[in-house]
């Protein structure tokens, strides 16, 4: 199996780069915003209790979201691997997703693609976002400057972990989007 950590900060163009992996190399993506975004859409206790969270530009408790993950993570798929997209965002999930891909999948993470983008361009982006994606933590300057602060406070210690692991991968995330895809593209085959 195939399973990469898209790692990065709130705009640095995870989802799209996820949306090219997993075409190009027959992946199931998992996007624990996307999962928590339908449930909002569709009001469930995880949707009212994720949003309360959310909307003001903070993480949601470990717990539920792993919980949420999970379920994910066991339905089943003929996929030659997983994509995970916004998972892990603090040390715990880290720890977390190591155990549950070994204990579901029988496997381990392959490799955490890192996107990286400069602050002020991921604010601009955000904002930009927000004008069509209809994303309440997109809506205002002071959210986003927030969710970009609980990514350096709890989120940029992961990179530090799968450094460690020696399977921490770089790329810049600014410029086309073919060419950033390009460059993914060849560090998986690396390790395919
Ligand atoms: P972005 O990368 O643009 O911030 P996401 O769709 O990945 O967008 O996440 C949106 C929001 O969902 C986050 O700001 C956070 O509140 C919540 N969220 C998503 N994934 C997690 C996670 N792994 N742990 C805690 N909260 C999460």
């Amino acid at each position: 199996m195939i399973n990469i950590v898209l790692f990065g900060p709130p705009g640095s163009g995870k989802g799209t780069q996820a949306h090219n992996l997993i075409e190009k190399f027959n992946l199931k993506q998992i996007s624990t915003g996307d999962l928590f975004r339908y449930n909002m859409k569709n009001d469930t206790d995880l949707g009212k209790l994720a949003k309360s969270y959310i909307d003001k530009g903070e993480l949601v408790p470990d717990q539920v979201t792993t919980d949420m993950l999970v379920d994910e993570v066991k339905k089943p798929t003929d996929a030659a691997g997983f994509i995970f997209d916004g998972y892990p965002r603090t040390a715990n999930q880290t720890a977390e997703l190591e155990r549950i891909v070994k204990e579901v999948l029988n496997s381990e993470i392959s490799v955490c693609l890192s996107l990286v983008v400069d602050d002020e361009i991921l604010v601009e982006r955000l904002l930009k976002r927000g004008e069509t994606s209809g994303r309440t933590d997109d809506s205002n300057e002071e959210i986003i400057r927030n969710r970009i602060k609980e990514y350096y406070t709890k989120t940029a210690e992961v990179a530090e972990l799968y450094k460690q692991q020696g399977k921490y991968v770089k790329i810049n995330g600014v410029g086309e989007i073919d060419e950033i895809s390009q460059k993914l593209f060849a560090v998986v085959e690396k390790i395919k």
